[in-house]
């Protein structure tokens, strides 16, 4: 198991910033020296435009654009060919919702989703649902935080073309048992869409385990470089799918009125591509495959089980989500009724970075029956020290508050 204080001292912005206590992560990770390094390297020594040049150093860019998406191939236990670049896990979304969603809904189909969905997950389904006349249903959460697997049951049906469901939510840090659900879902023959934004970093993925379709990620989130993410897609649905966007790089032959396209996953690749993005997102992941992803997990787990047992001394404090084993690195709260805006400022004057709102999910804040809630985050470089910050903050933001409580 590694050493998470070793570990911080591999992210500069640690040493840059003395006296943060970061628990921000499931908005965006910090990045490590390497992953930085690589960015500076590539734009230093091997930068042009890929798959294009017939010099050796558009040959080199190409090499390493290539080479990052073997080691996310590798991180998800994918084949490269699998692997499709996109910005973040909201275009890797928005591409599955255009692109299968327009050529295969009809009316009378049903898109599955889950009331604990981001947003990222729910508005491009409801614009492809806008346009196909598809009817959008939803899988509802209880009360002790998880997804009523009962109500999945009886909702999925021979009308359901696809259900699309997150790993884990960023919110209640439910992980979600998406192997069984996808095998059910697709036994009816639904597409399985996993949104992987919050899973991806925290938990060991096998997309060839998964049953899914398609599977998204944000490589900001895993700290890789913002503007580079995952879409990974089933072989042969990549392949049956039509394009998303369309220009340069994309095709194999262009008349002025009609053209055929290349195999995936360059079909969906219009455009020069974030390269040094996706290269720092290959070595990003590979940070994370020494640090081994069962560890990851086992770390992040643990630092969340200390510090839903801490912040339970704290009077007056509400937390969210499910208790038990499986539950990932976030940890949702309000104080009385504090507004979590107000309890955020008070934490950031003590050094605490949370982040406050409704995190991108409207319909399940609204389950919960709050407007926003604060919420705190972990990953590799937090230990148990940063969860005792966070309860001395909220202990003496609790006395400064009392009267509004
Ligand atoms: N899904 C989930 C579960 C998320 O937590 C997020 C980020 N908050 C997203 C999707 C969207 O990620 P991005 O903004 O990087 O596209």
């Amino acid at each position: 198991m590694f050493d998470p204080n070793e570990v911080k001292r591999d992210f500069p912005i640690f040493a840059n910033n003395p006296g943060l206590t970061f628990l921000d992560s499931a908005a965006s990770s910090q990045k490590p020296r390497v992953v930085i390094d690589a960015l500076a390297h590539y734009y230093e020594y091997d930068h042009a435009n890929v798959h294009r040049g017939a010099y050796e150093l558009s040959q080199r860019a190409t090499e390493a654009y290539e080479h990052a998406r073997a080691q996310l191939a590798g991180f998800l236990n994918a084949d490269p060919d699998e692997i499709v670049f996109v910005r973040n896990a909201t275009e890797a979304l928005n591409l599955v919702a255009y692109a299968w969603g327009l050529a295969n809904l009809r009316a009378g189909d049903e898109i599955l989703l889950t009331e604990m969905e981001h947003h990222a997950n729910l508005v491009p389904w409801q614009l492809a649902a806008q346009r196909t006349g598809a009817q959008i249903k939803a899988v509802p959460v209880t009360a002790a935080g998880r997804l009523d697997l009962d109500a999945f049951e009886a909702l999925l049906s021979e009308r359901t073309r696809v259900f699309a469901v997150t790993q884990m939510s960023n919110v209640l840090g439910a992980v979600n048992p998406v192997a069984e659900l996808a095998a059910a879902a697709r036994e009816r023959g639904a597409l399985v869409v996993v949104d992987g934004a919050q899973g991806a970093p925290h938990l060991p993925v096998r997309v060839d385990e998964l049953n899914a379709d398609f599977y998204a990620l944000s490589g900001h989130k895993m700290l890789g470089p913002t503007g580079a993410g995952v879409l990974w897609g089933r072989r042969d649905v990549l392949g049956r799918m039509p394009p998303f966007l369309g220009g340069g790089s994309m095709i194999d032959r262009v008349e002025i009125t009609s053209s055929s396209y290349t195999a995936p996953p360059q079909r969906f690749e219009a455009g020069t591509p974030a390269i040094a993005e996706a290269i720092g997102l290959g070595v990003a992941a590979e940070y994370l495959k020494e640090l081994g992803m069962d560890d990851v997990w086992e770390h992040d787990r643990r630092l969340t089980r200390y510090a839903l047992e801490r912040l339970r001394e704290v009077p007056d404090l509400h937390l969210y989500g499910p208790t038990g084993e499986d539950r990932g690195a976030v940890v949702a709260f309000n104080l009385g009724s504090l507004h979590p805006h107000d309890l955020a400022t008070a934490l950031d004057e003590r050094g605490v970075a949370v982040r406050t709102g409704h995190h991108c999910a409207q319909p399940l804040h609204r389950r919960l029956g709050v407007a926003a809630t604060a919420r705190a985050s972990f990953y590799v470089y937090n230990d148990e020290s940063d969860v005792d910050r966070l309860l001395e903050a909220l202990l003496e933001a609790r006395e400064f508050f009392k009267a509004w409580l």
